[in-house]
């Protein structure tokens, strides 16, 4: 590496950006068609990070999609909500940018071709506020896919197999360039103007779970192989300090011995969570963090999806999981308890219980205010 720098740079550019996940596509695509030279370094032998595997959607506030499906929600509304569920410690500054350009950032995404018209409530939302691909697209792959595509349209050169590996400061403590480690091509220097940081998280590093969150050592991760939190090394390594570096989001639902998880538009299209006796125990649209606590407070630390086929019919990652033998399925409540383990009279309540409730609008238990099926159509087994 040191006689990379020594030899001076190979190439020169106006713009490298570091990752090549929709972070990374954007910076670049946007760069390019303001004119500028851009070189995009992707570490792996394939572009998406973790942005290729969401699955639920895109939170955005005031959009189009919104005003078409008649629901009501301002950026006020997004922040007060997004503020609420990370318990006032968010920084509200960036709170306010994230909420503000949710709106153009669905409008950019469908610039990019990108069909963002379905919607849906995540936990911790007012409204129906998370934006997807229509027809049951999951959405990760869905934009990683466009922003390929638009990248090479509009001729961002995306290299990838190259990792950034040292970011190259002058007298001035400006960032100048990069030492890249090309898979095929070895060490070599790139200089730039600006650089772009945008290689995600650290969520499958570890060490650095273990340093940051020692909380949340061991845990199953669900995140990429990617997410080794490269850029805070490398920006670290120049000095650069951290912010609220330790906090790491843990999503409730991911399969039981699995790295699978299971979005949260299972629960956002309907279906209920209960423990190994067959009782629901929180609202299931809670916010994650709570979500999660609540799940590993019951017996054996875990908890079930319940849906009906009507679910199974609208959401199409549930066939997804369905294909991966995840599912226990059965024709009728009692028979779903004994196939599970729970307690069949316990389920039976819990299930009338809330259909009720689905009927009334009014969830008397948990006081979920968004409850679009209920659970009457067993899913047909034989
Ligand atoms: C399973 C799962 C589901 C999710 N679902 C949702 C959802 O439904 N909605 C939502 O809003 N969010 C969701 N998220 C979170 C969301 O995916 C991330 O917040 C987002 O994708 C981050 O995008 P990014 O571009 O910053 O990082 P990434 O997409 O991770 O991209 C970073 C890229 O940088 C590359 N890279 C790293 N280090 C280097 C290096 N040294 N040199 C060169 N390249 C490097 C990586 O290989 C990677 O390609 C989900 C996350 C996971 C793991």
């Amino acid at each position: 590496m040191q006689q990379a720098i020594a030899a001076g740079p190979k190439e020169q550019t106006d713009v490298i950006v570091i990752g090549a996940g929709s972070a990374g596509y954007n910076a670049a695509i946007t760069a390019k068609q303001a004119g500028a030279k851009v070189i995009l370094l992707e570490k792996a032998p394939f572009s998406g990070g973790n942005s290729m595997l969401a699955a639920g959607g895109m939170n955005a506030a005031g959009t189009a999609q919104q005003k078409a499906h008649h629901i009501n929600d301002s950026v006020q509304s997004f922040i007060n909500d997004a503020m609420k569920g990370g318990r006032y410690a968010n920084d509200p500054k960036l709170v306010e940018i994230l909420a503000k350009q949710s709106a153009d950032g669905i409008k950019w995404l469908e610039s990019m071709g990108v069909n963002m018209d379905d919607l849906k409530r995540s936990g911790g939302a007012s409204v129906d506020r998370t934006h997807r691909p229509h027809g049951g697209l999951s959405v990760g792959p869905t934009i990683i896919q466009h922003l390929r595509k638009a990248a090479d349209k509009f001729g961002v050169e995306t290299r990838l197999n190259s990792r950034a590996e040292k970011l190259v400061v002058d007298d001035n403590q400006q960032i100048v360039g990069v030492v890249v480690h090309g898979k095929h091509s070895g060490y070599y220097l790139l200089a730039a103007k600006s650089v772009v940081l945008s290689t995600g998280g650290y969520g499958y590093n570890k060490q650095m779970i273990a340093y940051y969150r020692p909380t949340f050592q061991g845990m199953t991760s669900s995140n990429n192989i990617t997410a080794t939190g490269d850029g805070i090394t490398l920006a670290k390594a120049i000095g650069a300090s951290m912010t609220d570096i330790d906090w790491i989001q843990a999503h409730p639902t991911i399969g039981v011995d699995s790295r699978i998880l299971i979005s949260e538009t299972v629960r956002g299209v309907g279906a209920i969570m209960v423990n190994q006796q067959g009782s629901r125990f929180i609202n299931e649209l809670t916010t994650r963090d709570r979500a999660s606590d609540a799940i590993l407070k019951q017996p054996g630390r875990f908890a079930w999806l319940v849906f009906d086929n009507q679910l199974y019919k609208k959401a199409k990652m549930v066939r997804g999981y369905d294909h991966l033998k995840m599912l226990k399925k059965a024709d009728s409540v009692a028979e779903l308890a004994k196939l599970t383990g729970m307690v069949p009279n316990t389920l039976e309540q819990t299930v009338s219980n809330y259909n009720s409730y689905q009927k009334s609008g009014d969830d008397q238990a948990f006081h979920r205010d968004n409850m679009p099926l209920n659970l009457t159509q067993p899913l047909i087994t034989r």
